[in-house]
């Protein structure tokens, strides 16, 4: 079975046009509309020579046009490759040469010669014909998103989504969360997530519900949406969680509508969690990663410890020991995945590599372990990733955005525990003159890194942990911070 992603929201369009789909400050889209939309952008992107499989990059605010690109991007059967909207040129640079996009939109540090560029007000008017979309329709094996994520290896990997992963990981929300279509979602995470691109959004126009979308996060305004609006349930990373927990307003009535939060992206704080369901607000813990299009377990909302629950039907997990044994309940191992959600390949420029093994298993680079109930618990990373505020941070490409800082000799950059952030970016120094200072690293990394990958504290040391063959060992780079 294949369904093309996109077809909840075509399918609304048909069913139950009138209702609520989308609001975004003063302005408010029916399903109908939000279509309407979609068809003319996709028009727009036809006018200007998008075909079936051409990529379009995409530097995405949380703005309604990007949500609506997404959708007629995605319906041409081309591929949408979103970033961060705080992406630098450097960033832009390497995903433009993996990708040779046909057209850029939004964002201005394009390299040149990178497609053709596009304003927002290029794809979006409202007096485009609403004419059928054009060209041959996608199928569920053809690639809908081009995700970047960041690697071990420093430099980010393109994780190729097809329809089909997309839809399958929408059955999967859909088979475990409440989600009705009395249900008003908030959305305030930024667009290039794949927790935005497959998540609770799509659950919630699968379902006929209603999105409100914030332009960014910020704790105030996620309650004053609350409110405004009577949000049923939203999407938050566990540093969001935190925010909002210790907001003098948390324990006002002006959550009460809110029912549950869907969690991830990084490991839920118990604490926090346990705040949450004081305040009668449920927490679904889910894990997953841009390879699996999101979740691929999901707790049950009043769930008090931090596991992430079962996983969903379609999917199968298993933890595997050292010796490659699937490891018994209790035990803990590398996460495995396998399932039609798992994305097949890494997109290069050099072609695809693979993402699975040859038995379809995706190796997570995630520490895990069941309980005797079959709930999974994530207990840490057996990658270097970093993960800071729900983003992820790969060390090796801040440590080479370093190397070159004036006075450093060695370099090493690791995730220090911090109650908010889940994890801090914590640079290690070995320096030989002068030492320099958390402002001099920024004024450094201004415009080569994006803001959330520099570090927020800073050890000088007189030399880092290596092992005998001198490799770094970068778990006991955080015992040096007392020095
Ligand atoms: P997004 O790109 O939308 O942030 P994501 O965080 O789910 O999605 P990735 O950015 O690929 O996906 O990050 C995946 C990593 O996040 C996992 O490898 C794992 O280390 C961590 N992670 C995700 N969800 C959880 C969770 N519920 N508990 C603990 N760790 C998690």
């Amino acid at each position: 079975m294949t369904s093309t992603f996109g077809a909840h929201l075509l399918t609304t369009a048909v069913e139950a046009g009138s209702r609520t789909a989308l609001v975004f400050e003063d302005r408010t889209w029916t399903y109908a509309e939000l279509d309407l939309a979609v068809r003319r952008t996709a028009a727009r992107l036809d006018k200007y020579g998008v075909r079936k499989g051409d990529r379009v990059v995409m530097q995405g605010a949380a703005r309604p046009e990007a949500l609506i690109t997404l959708f007629a991007v995605t319906r041409m059967g081309a591929v949408l490759v979103p970033l961060h909207p705080q992406v630098t040129e450097g960033e832009l640079t390497v995903v433009c040469e993996e990708t040779a996009p046909r057209a850029v939109v939004g964002g201005e540090g394009f390299p040149d010669g990178t497609g053709i560029r596009l304003t927002w007000d290029d794809l979006h008017v409202d007096d485009e014909p609403s004419a059928p979309v054009a060209g041959e329709p996608p199928t569920g094996s053809d690639i809908a998103v081009i995700a970047f994520t960041s690697g071990t290896s420093g430099r980010p990997k393109g994780v190729a989504l097809t329809h089909d992963n997309l839809y399958w990981s929408m059955a999967g929300g859909l088979s475990r969360l409440p989600v009705g279509e009395d249900d008003t979602a908030l959305v305030s995470t930024p667009l290039a997530h794949v927790a935005v691109l497959g998540g609770l959004p799509q659950y919630t126009w699968a379902r006929r519900g209603t999105v409100i979308l914030a332009p960014r996060f910020d704790p105030d305004l996620f309650i004053d949406l609350v409110l405004g609006h009577k949000v049923t349930c939203a999407f938050a990373v566990p540093a969001m969680s935190a925010l909002l927990a210790r907001h003098p307003r948390f324990g006002s009535g002006d959550l009460d509508s809110l029912r549950w939060i869907l969690s991830g992206g990084s490991p839920a704080q118990t604490a926090t969690r346990e705040q949450f369901r004081a305040r009668g607000i449920g927490v679904v813990n889910s894990y997953g990663l841009t390879e699996t299009a999101a979740g691929v377990t999901y707790s049950a909302p009043d769930e008090t410890s931090n596991s992430t629950g079962s996983p969903v039907p379609q999917v199968e997990l298993r933890v595997v020991d050292a010796a490659g044994s699937t490891a018994l309940a209790g035990s803990s191992g590398e996460i495995c995945v396998r399932g039609p959600s798992v994305a097949d390949a890494y997109w290069t420029a050099a072609g695809t590599v693979p993402v699975t093994d040859r038995e379809g298993w995706f190796h997570t680079g995630d520490r895990g372990r069941f309980d005797a109930e079959g709930r999974l618990s994530v207990v840490g990373r057996l990658k270097d990733t970093i993960i800071t505020g729900g983003e992820n941070v790969d060390p090796a490409e801040v440590e080479n955005a370093l190397a070159d800082l004036p006075g450093v000799v060695e370099v090493a950059v690791s995730g220090v525990p911090d109650p908010v952030w889940g994890e801090v970016v914590t640079a290690f120094l070995v320096t030989d003159s002068g030492t320099p200072t958390l402002d001099d690293i920024r004024r450094h990394l201004d415009g080569r890194l994006a803001r959330h990958k520099w570090p927020r504290r800073l050890c000088v040391v007189p030399a880092l942990p290596r092992g005998a063959t001198g490799k770094l060992q970068r778990a006991r780079l955080t015992t040096l911070l007392d020095n």
